[in-house]
């Protein structure tokens, strides 16, 4: 993500436009649609998903694990109580980009990056983190503060005052 984007975010947290969700789904939508998720998997790389209860049956029984004897395989408690892998990049990455266990993958990873997720306000901080691991969300971002500058709407750039410098 471009420098000046993590701004852009928190003055749309700010002052968030009606059409947000609308403009964000459509963007990932046409960003989606033009990429390749195999020859980047830069998300099972770096940033590993929270296993919920059910990611843990649900993956372990693939597995043909007890549920306790994956934990110890693969799992641990990070400081906030959540179930994390142990390493990074995801051992269900394989060599080729592909997802060894893709129909039983835990929701978070379902889910990522969450740019066609109902209320986006409420995650622009998440989208800001993602959009450094993401070159998806990087570019719907970048769509996004085009859209709203041309829009002349009060989320478009900042004005700049001399030298560059934010007034
Ligand atoms: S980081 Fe984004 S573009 Fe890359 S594989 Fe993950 S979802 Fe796809
Ligand atoms: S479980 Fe699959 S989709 Fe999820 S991080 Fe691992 S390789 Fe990626």
């Amino acid at each position: 993500m471009k420098s000046g984007s993590n701004a852009f975010l928190k003055r749309l947290k700010r002052q968030p436009p009606r059409d947000l969700d609308e403009v964000v789904h459509r963007l990932h939508d046409q960003v989606f649609a033009k990429t390749d998720c195999l020859s980047c998997a830069n998300c099972c790389k770096t940033t590993g998903p929270l296993w919920t209860e059910r990611d843990k049956d649900r993956v372990a029984k693939r597995l043909r694990f007890k549920t306790a004897d994956f934990e110890a395989k693969y799992l641990r408690l990070d400081e906030d109580g959540d179930w994390v892998l142990q390493q990074l990049p995801c051992p269900f990455l394989e060599a080729d980009n592909a997802c060894a266990i893709y129909e039983d993958r835990p929701k978070a990873c379902r889910e990522y990056p969450h740019t066609d997720r109902a209320k986006q306000v409420q995650i622009l901080e998440l989208t800001a983190k993602n959009a450094a691991v993401c070159p998806a969300v990087g570019e719907i971002v970048a769509r996004m503060e085009l859209i709203y500058a041309e829009k002349g709407s009060p989320v478009g750039p900042a004005p700049q005052g001399p030298r560059g410098r934010r007034r």
